[in-house]
This record gives structure tokens, C-alpha cells and sequence, in this order.
């Protein structure tokens, strides 16, 4: 049976990165009736935090990826780690290296001066006892290190980047896998072993993360090796980058899932819009689908080997296909907790009269958003005295419009609309024409500029009846005469 993990590193929020990694995994899981497993890695004490390991948890939650056993802590599991290593130790696999920092210093120093790449030289292999006692009693702190054999070739098939071949002699030399040694004790166990033990123990039959650790798998591979466990397969997922075609990184603003919730995108959207950082549909599949849906059909054939792109009008495109599906009862729901932080409406009892009213903005509002916070800047100028933009006061300020609007005030306060009937208003804007001579254009959009403060905004005639049904929209005419 397939198995997959996530294995994030509690040193920061969910990143958009780990994110898609999350989604690549949970697809192939998914598509194979496998199982999506989800593993913190919180080996490095300084730098992980717990409030990081809730927000990851939080996110991918939010997200519907769902996983399928308790998360492995692998904090937990510091004995097993040092026991395989113990094993490497105890077959020769493993040794303890006294070089301190001044000395691997002066080794970068030479290679770089004669144009080498930087790697370990592995010059405390095989140190005899003697000499081992000597660098104890100078008081060295040691490290564990790997023996990687420069000859070695390592070779795997990786399911997104097809044939990969390494040599030992690439790997840097022998590697460092518990620092801070000592004769007696391991240390602190590292990613490269640590990672193998977990895959391993858990029964991790694919391995799927971003190409960035084609280098660590090599290693990794090295590893499986030689404690004779089964190597699970590979896939590396392309990297996503930014508009200058490099790693989307902090640098570039938003990253974090949290940031991407706060400025109102919707979980399937993102979902979605992830799904497609690399990998595209079949022929006939649309691009806008659930992860149940792409969990049908994902394969990595369909995955691409170059970077992804981050492609803000489609994401945007997605999301505000979404919002306009939903009904206005849905859109309302998902608005109130912002509205009701606002201070615009209450979370107690509400009258069937106001709820009708704000079903009825959410049904206005719905088609002009593309992020959810939208729906928050829109309906301000529905609740709140809004202030009125350059732009609005140019067009209040012509002669034409404060002649119209003073007439249409005469209308409405003879006919006292309320809102409801919508032929009532029309009549009003005709007559307001007739009796001026001003183009039914420059009316309305005067009166847009005086109900919204702005040129711009949802239709009018709706804009006007649900600001006439409370009892705001002569004030706003009067206050721009
Ligand atoms: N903790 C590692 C990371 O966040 C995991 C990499 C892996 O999937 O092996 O990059």
C-alpha cells in the first residue's frame, strides 16, 4: 500500500511551499487509496516552535488535507535515531571526527585558493586509538559522520525527473550525522539519518518533496544502504518561483498559508490553484476542480520538471470564480464574522427584515469579488458614512450634477420611496431627466457619487434600493449639494 508523508519543519508558518508539497503528497495518496501521513520535524530546538507545529496543523486542516495516523513527533524518536546509529558505529559504516572549525576553515581556505569545490577530505577515517586520545584530551567536542565512498554511484528513478545518477564523490565527502559527540555519546542525530530512520520505520513507500533535496537524497540513498533498508521511491516536485523566475521566498510578501487566508482567498482556491504550481489536468479536465476531483486523475507524468511560475491572476481568477457560485446565504455566512467585528451588524438576535437586507447585499456585492476581504471594503460605504474620493467630488462639483440631484431630491421626498419597488425609482430618475435637461448618464453616475462616495461600485439602481430601505440615501444626496 502507497504511503506518503509531509515532513515539515516546525521553524516558521505554513509555507505556500510545503504547502504544495502537502497537496502533491495527499493527490498521489489519495489516487492510490494509499495513506497521507503527516511527521514534524522538530529535531532543531532552537529554531522550532510549537505555535509553528499549530499553525502547520491548522493550515493543512484548513486546506482539507487530511491525514490519516496521529502525526509522528520526531523529537520522540531521538533513541531509535542514535540506535541506527550505534549500528554504524558498531559496522565501521561510521566514525567519530575530532577536525575542529579552525581546520576545516583552513581546508576551505586551500581548495577555494586552488580553485577546488569545498568537501570534507574524510582525513579522520581511520584514526587510530592514540590519536583519537590525544584530540580527547585537547578537549574535542567530535561529530558523527557517514563513510560515503567517493567510487560510489547512486542511482534512482525519479517518478518526476525520470533516470538520476549520482556520484559519492559529488556528496561533499563523508557526511555529518550527530553533532555534538562525545567518546561515549551520540549526540544530536541530523536531517540526512534522521530522515532515513523515520521514512524507514513508518513504512514511507514514496518519497515526495521539493527539488531542492535531490542532493539530501543521494545521501539519503547512501544511507538506506547501508543499514539494509528498503528504499522507498522519489518524486521532486518543482520549485515555485517568483515573477523574476527565482524561489518564491519571504522576500516576496506573502507566503505563508495564514497570509494567504487573511487576505480572504478560500481554501479551495488555493487548494486548486496549488494543485496547478507544476502539475496540469488531462485533456477535457477543467482547470477549476476540487482535490477530490484531481485526486481522480493525478499522476506525475503531468507534473512538469521546470520551476512553476506564481501566477496571481489565476489564483485570483479561481478564487473569485468561487465566491460568485456561492448563494447569497452562503456568501453571508462566510462575511458575518467580519461584519460583526466591524461593529455593522450585531451576533445577537436580528430582526428577518435586516437579515433579507444583508442576504441581499451579499447577492450585490457577490459577482465584483475576487478575495473574500472584498466583500468587507464594498459593503463599507452600505454601513458606514463613507468619505467621498477625488475623483466623486470632481463629477459632484459640475453644475449639471448638482442640478440633477437637487431635483432628484425634490422627487423623492414627494413620492417617499422606501426601497422596495424598483419601477418607483426609475420613474424618478426619468422625471429628474425631463424636468433638467441633464443626460440620464451624468444622473447616475452623479448619484453614484453621492451614495458611494465613488465613481465606481455594483449597479446602481439595487445600490440606491438598499440604501433607501434604511433610511440613508437622501442623506447622502443632501450632504453633496
Ligand atoms: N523537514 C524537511 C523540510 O522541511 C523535510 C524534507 C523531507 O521531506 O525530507 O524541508
Amino acid at each position: 500500500m502507497v504511503r506518503v508523508r509531509l515532513a515539515p519543519s516546525p521553524t516558521g508558518n505554513l509555507h505556500i511551499g510545503t504547502a504544495r508539497t502537502a497537496v502533491f503528497n495527499w493527490l498521489f495518496a489519495r489516487h492510490n487509496q494509499g495513506l497521507f501521513l503527516l511527521r514534524i520535524e522538530d529535531t532543531d530546538r532552537q529554531r522550532s516552535k510549537a505555535e509553528y507545529t499549530d499553525n502547520i496543523i491548522e493550515g493543512l486542516e484548513w486546506l482539507g488535507l487530511t491525514w490519516d495516523e496521529s502525526p509522528v513527533i520526531q523529537s520522540h524518536r531521538v533513541a531509535v535515531h542514535k540506535g541506527a546509529i550505534e549500528q554504524l558505529l558498531a559496522e565501521g559504516k561510521a566514525y567519530r571526527c575530532y577536525v575542529n572549525e579552525t581546520e576545516l576553515n583552513e581546508l576551505r581556505a586551500h581548495q577555494k585558493s586552488t580553485n577546488q569545490a569545498p568537501r570534507y577530505d574524510n582525513r579522520h577515517r581511520d584514526l587510530i586509538r592514540e590519536q583519537q586520545q590525544t584530540f580527547i584530551a585537547e578537549g574535542r567536542e567530535p561529530v558523527i559522520r557517514f563513510r560515503i565512498e567517493d567510487e560510489a554511484v547512486i542511482e534512482w528513478d525519479d517518478m518526476i525527473r525520470g533516470p538520476m545518477r549520482w556520484k559519492g564523490s559529488d556528496l561533499g565527502g563523508d557526511m555529518v550525522i550527530a553533532r555534538q559527540a562525545s567518546i561515549n555519546h551520540i549526540g544530536d542525530p541530523l536531517y540526512n539519518l534522521v530522515v532515513v530512520i523515520d521514512d524507514a520505520l513508518m513504512g514511507i513507500t514514496h518519497v515526495i518533496r521539493g527539488e531542492d533535496h535531490i542532493a539530501n537524497t543521494a545521501k539519503q540513498i547512501q544511507i538506506y544502504k547501508a543499514l539494509g533498508l528498503p528504499c522507498p521511491q522519489f518524486a521532486h516536485t518543482p520549485l515555485i518561483l517568483n515573477q523574476e523566475s527565482r524561489k518564491l521566498s519571504k522576500r516576496d510578501g506573502v507566503t505563508s498559508i495564514n497570509d494567504f487566508r487573511n487576505m480572504g482567498y478560500n481554501a479551495t482556491s488555493l487548494a486548486n490553484y496549488m494543485t496547478l504550481l507544476g502539475w496540469s489536468p488531462p485533456n477535457g479536465m477543467e482547470e477549476r476542480f476540487s482535490l477530490q476531483e484531481a485526486a481522480k486523475v493525478f499522476d506525475f507524468n503531468r507534473v512538469n520538471k521546470a520551476g512553476a511560475k506564481f501566477d496571481w491572476d489565476k489564483l485570483n481568477w479561481l478564487n473569485s470564480q468561487t465566491l460568485h457560485e456561492l448563494t447569497s446565504t452562503e456568501l453571508l455566512d462566510q462575511l458575518r464574522p467580519a461584519w460583526q467585528a466591524k461593529g455593522w451588524i450585531t451576533d445577537r438576535h436580528q430582526s428577518d427584515e435586516n437579515i433579507v437586507w444583508q442576504k441581499d447585499l451579499c447577492h450585490l456585492l457577490r459577482t465584483s469579488l475576487t478575495i473574500l476581504s472584498h466583500g468587507i471594503e464594498q459593503a463599507l460605504p452600505f454601513f458606514e458614512p463613507c468619505n467621498i474620493n477625488d475623483e466623486a467630488w470632481k463629477q459632484l462639483s459640475c453644475y449639471t450634477s448638482q442640478l440633477s440631484l437637487r431635483q432628484l431630491l425634490k422627487e423623492l421626498e414627494v413620492t417617499s420611496w422606501d426601497g422596495s419597488d424598483l419601477a418607483i425609482a426609475k420613474n424618478i430618475l426619468k422625471v429628474t431627466c425631463e424636468n433638467t435637461g441633464v443626460k440620464k448618464g451624468i444622473v447616475m453616475k452623479s448619484l453614484r457619487a453621492a451614495l458611494l462616495g465613488s465613481l465606481q461600485g455594483p449597479d446602481l439602481l439595487t445600490t440606491w434600493s438598499l440604501l433607501a430601505r434604511v433610511g440613508k440615501d437622501q442623506f447622502r444626496i443632501r450632504r453633496c449639494l
